[in-house]
């Protein structure tokens, strides 16, 4: 494992399977982009929350061509996380508090892609935010990809780390008369408004 992916606090949590990492990029809808910028004298590290979508070992990320963030996914060293949240820990103590959740966290340097696989990432994000959509709607004209930059981050550098299960409380507070446990947490459609 590479240094910076070794997860060193609560080791134990960590997952390196492309699989499980995988399922957590499927499910989640937000990815959120992390850069330093360090041109013109400025030493800023940016983080920049967008939508993305994943096809094999690579996620894709789209922005305006000429937007800050199309530039930074076009050669930059980025940090791309994503995270689920699954439920609020609700401990004895205020210490134990915590929360469940998968997230995952990749390394890499992104570069735009072109062609067929620009098509196949663009139509990735619309199955992804509604299944089966892409053939309903119209497909992007000539102008529409060329004002869109797609670019692809390999997932070859990727981790999850993930909480699951109760609070962990001290044995000296079991007997403290507050509640205690999970208050799940999910993300769900609500029905459509038609427009
Ligand atoms: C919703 C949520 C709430 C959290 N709340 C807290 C909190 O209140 N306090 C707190 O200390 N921590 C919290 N964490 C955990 C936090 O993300 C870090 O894992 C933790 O702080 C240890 O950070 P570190 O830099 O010391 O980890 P290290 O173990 O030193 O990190 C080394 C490497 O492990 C990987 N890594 C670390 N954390 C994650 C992660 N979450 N997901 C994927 N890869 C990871 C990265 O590749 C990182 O470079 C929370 C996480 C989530 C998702």
């Amino acid at each position: 494992v590479q240094d910076r992916l070794r997860v060193r606090r609560q080791p134990k949590r960590a997952s390196y399977d492309s699989e499980a990492i995988r399922a957590v990029l499927d499910e989640a809808l937000v990815c959120h982009v992390g850069f330093a910028q360090t041109n013109g004298g400025c030493d800023q590290p940016f983080v920049i929350p967008t939508a993305f979508s994943r096809a094999g070992d690579r996620i894709y990320v789209h922005a305006a061509r000429t937007s800050r963030l199309a530039a930074i996914l076009r050669g930059a060293p980025v940090c791309v996380e994503v995270t689920l949240l699954d439920g609020l820990v609700m401990a004895r103590s205020a210490f134990h508090h915590s929360m469940n959740y998968r997230s995952v966290i990749a390394f890499g340097v992104p570069a735009e892609v072109d062609g067929a696989e620009k098509l196949t990432a663009l139509e990735a994000l619309v199955e992804k935010v509604a299944p089966g959509r892409w053939p309903d709607i119209r497909q992007p004209s000539d102008k529409e990809l060329h004002a869109t930059a797609v670019c692809a981050l390999d997932l070859s550098s990727a981790v999850l780390k993930q909480r699951t299960g109760g609070p962990i409380d001290d044995p000296e507070d079991m007997s403290l008369r507050c509640w205690a446990g999970i208050v799940p947490l999910s993300l769900e459609k609500g029905i459509g408004i038609e427009d």
